[in-house]
């Protein structure tokens, strides 16, 4: 977030670490999730009422806690991910004794692995009588995921999460685990987070949940949450408690939206609802204009962002007929040559695309390839929704070609606007021989002289040109500064408002590394 100088984090201590919960289906997830939370101290004392609020704090005997998302699988993980949320630090990787590694089981660990987030293998069901937990570790071990009792670093807890056996255990190395990670918060910070959850509720209005990341949350702050803002009038946990201040990896309920944002979006507060509100109409000005212009993450403008510095590499989710055309398929990608950009393949596997497909392409930028496999009604749906390319081939030649000229596409020089300040008219002067000058006061980054400029009025761009002069009191200036004022004459422009905001901006002419 580049609307605001990030305070310094001098007081770090650590905080629990916010942990999901994946694997295949049926493997035994839900009742894991269930079994954790009996543990929990305070919901014992309490009598066990519950808040479904998308997470929840589990507390040990000696005070230290840990935050489960609620909802089981990777859906909800990457739906948040491909919001460009970063929520976990662990992955419980759920694995059923009498099952073994299945298809949900692979994909967890890819979508676990393209985000760097470390994973914990619980086998389950270590009660039935064909549980072979053995057997579970070889699957494993041959995906990568060795344990660390036959020398590598992956940690395996076999549990019961229908009896409960081994749930201690599980919690202790997710606790030990978070121990090696040093997650670390500054609680004296304003506080920034994520939207977890949210509703609209018919009584109490737009509900949703927050994962408290940095800083402490009170009622009464104002905060800004997507394109949203609003004041924290109540908060509580989930355990129903009312709170008056969460802090870094708490999840709580928040009221005082003005309107819904959306899970995945940041939330940070700010220091008012001026502020709160010009962040937030300045997001969906730019959301419009994003909109307006995207073309989708189609290979060009993956290639785009590799260039920006954003992407170091191209990824690519390949989905195949068969285990012979994958293969192959990896084998001509990597004979693919290329100085500055790697191909990595996050994740490669065969049969139709699905949704998930869709949504960890999203998440982490890729492009999904279909090679004689086909998306299905819910993957078309959501490509389309989420803007991801999908190329479908049958014939290696073609992709890897398309692939090829991609790259080569990159040697073309992309125009790129960066955004270099806003500033607010807080008076307007009419000065003979000169025209109309704005008084401003300068929002996010800074204005520069000479830079373009366009005027905002309502929303709506009025004017598009250049800044001509610049003052600070009666100096004329090279550049004004956020939380400063200045004066602003706009080239060959005068029908100047009190309101109007004047965004400064730079066009970049980027040449490709290849
Ligand atoms: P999910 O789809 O991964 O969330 O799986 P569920 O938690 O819904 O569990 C699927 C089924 O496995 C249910 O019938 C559970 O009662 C059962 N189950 C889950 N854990 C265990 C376990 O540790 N032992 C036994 N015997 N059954 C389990």
């Amino acid at each position: 977030d580049q609307e605001e100088e990030e305070e310094p984090s001098e007081n770090l201590q650590p905080r629990p670490p916010v942990v999901v919960v994946m694997g295949h289906v049926d493997h035994g997830k839900t009742t894991l999730l269930d079994a954790v939370r009996k543990t929990n101290v305070a919901e014992r004392e309490k009598g066990g009422i519950t808040q479904h609020i998308g997470a929840s704090v589990v507390e040990l005997p000696d005070g230290r806690k840990i935050t489960f998302l609620d909802t089981p699988g990777h859906e909800a993980f990457i739906s948040l991910r491909a919001r460009g949320a970063q929520v976990t630090d662990i992955a419980v990787l759920v694995v059923a004794a009498d099952d073994g590694v299945m298809p949900q089981t692979v994909e967890a660990i890819n979508h676990a692995r393209a985000f760097n987030v470390p994973i914990i293998v619980a086998v389950n069901k270590i009660d039935k009588p064909g549980a072979d937990p053995q057997r579970v570790r070889r699957e494993l071990s041959e995906l990568g995921l060795i344990p660390e009792e036959w020398g590598g670093d992956t940690i395996f807890v076999d549990v019961s999460a229908k009896t409960g056996q081994n749930i201690d255990q599980l919690l202790e190395y997710i606790l030990l685990l978070a121990d090696l990670l040093e997650l670390k918060a500054d609680p004296t910070k304003r506080a920034k987070g994520t939207i977890i959850e949210s509703k609209l509720d018919k009584q109490k209005g737009v509900v949703a949940t927050v994962l408290v990341q940095e800083g402490t949350l009170y009622v009464g702050d104002i905060f800004v949450a997507g394109t949203t803002y609003g004041r924290v009038r109540a908060m509580t946990d989930d355990k129903g408690r009312r709170l008056k201040s969460a802090g870094p990896s708490t999840p709580v309920e928040v009221l005082g939206f003005e309107d819904l944002p959306m899970a995945g979006d940041t939330f940070k507060v700010v220091p008012d609802e001026k502020t709160a509100r010009q962040i937030a109409e300045a997001r969906r000005l730019q959301k419009e204009q994003l909109e307006k212009v995207s073309r989708g993450l189609a290979l060009e403008e993956v290639f785009k962002k590799i260039q920006e510095g954003e992407l170091k590499e191209l990824k690519l989710i390949v989905k195949t007929d068969t285990v012979g055309s994958l293969e192959a398929i990896k084998k001509s990608l990597s004979d693919i040559h290329s100085q500055e950009v790697a191909i990595r393949i996050i994740h490669g596997d065969v049969g139709g695309i699905t949704e998930n497909d869709i949504m960890l392409a999203k998440a982490s930028s890729a492009i999904v390839i279909g090679f004689n496999t086909r998306p299905d009604v819910k993957a078309k749906e959501a490509a389309e929704r989420e803007k991801v390319d999908v190329r479908l081939y049958s014939i290696i030649y073609e992709l890897i070609d398309d692939v090829k000229k991609a790259l080569k596409g990159m040697l073309k020089p992309v125009e790129k606007e960066v955004v270099l300040g806003s500033a607010e008219v807080r008076a307007v002067f009419k000065i003979k021989s000169v025209g109309n000058v704005a008084g401003c006061y300068v929002l996010e980054g800074k204005v520069v002289r000479n830079a373009k400029a366009r005027l905002i009025r309502n929303g709506v761009v009025i004017y598009d040109g250049k800044i001509e002069g610049l003052k600070r009191f009666k100096e004329d200036v090279q550049e004004v500064a956020k939380g400063y004022e200045c004066g602003i004459k706009l080239k060959d422009y005068n029908d100047i408002k009190v309101g109007d905001v004047i965004e400064c901006y730079e066009i970049k002419l980027e040449q490709a590394q290849l």
